[in-house]
């Protein structure tokens, strides 16, 4: 999509601190970390959020979880988190899905 911001950092418009790609993902640091890992795991296909996926995206789908494994592996995380926010309301300020991967820190639950 023309003016969404992950599929601008997807495309290289706007500069992130990338730390994985392939041809179905990119991963990147977020720009207002809430935990001392803190990234990014965004599909390069633009859907708005995980309920704008369908039956043909759930290899895409666990895709994304297995990248997420993946970094988690390499950054010897043995705690960490992985969420996504759908909607307005539980949080979500970016219409691209995207995974938050944390780690490095004690984690709460519930998140709040
Ligand atoms: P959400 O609130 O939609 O679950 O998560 C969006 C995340 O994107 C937030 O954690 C926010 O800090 C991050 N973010 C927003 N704009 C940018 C940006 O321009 N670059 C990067 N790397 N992260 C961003
Ligand atoms: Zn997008």
């Amino acid at each position: 999509m023309a003016d969404c911001l992950f599929c601008r950092i997807v495309r290289r418009e706007i500069p992130a601190q990338i730390v994985h790609e392939d041809e179905q993902a990119l991963v990147f640091k977020d720009i207002s970390p809430q935990a001392p890992t803190h990234l990014l795991i965004v599909p390069k296909k633009h859907l708005g959020s995980l309920l704008d996926a369908s039956d043909d995206d759930r290899a895409l789908l666990g895709h994304l979880q297995r990248v997420a494994c993946l970094l988690a592996g390499a950054g010897r995380m043995s705690s960490f988190r992985l969420v996504t926010n759908n909607g307005k309301g539980a949080g979500q300020s970016v219409d691209h899905l995207h995974y938050h991967l944390l780690a490095g820190r004690p984690m709460q639950w519930p998140p709040g």
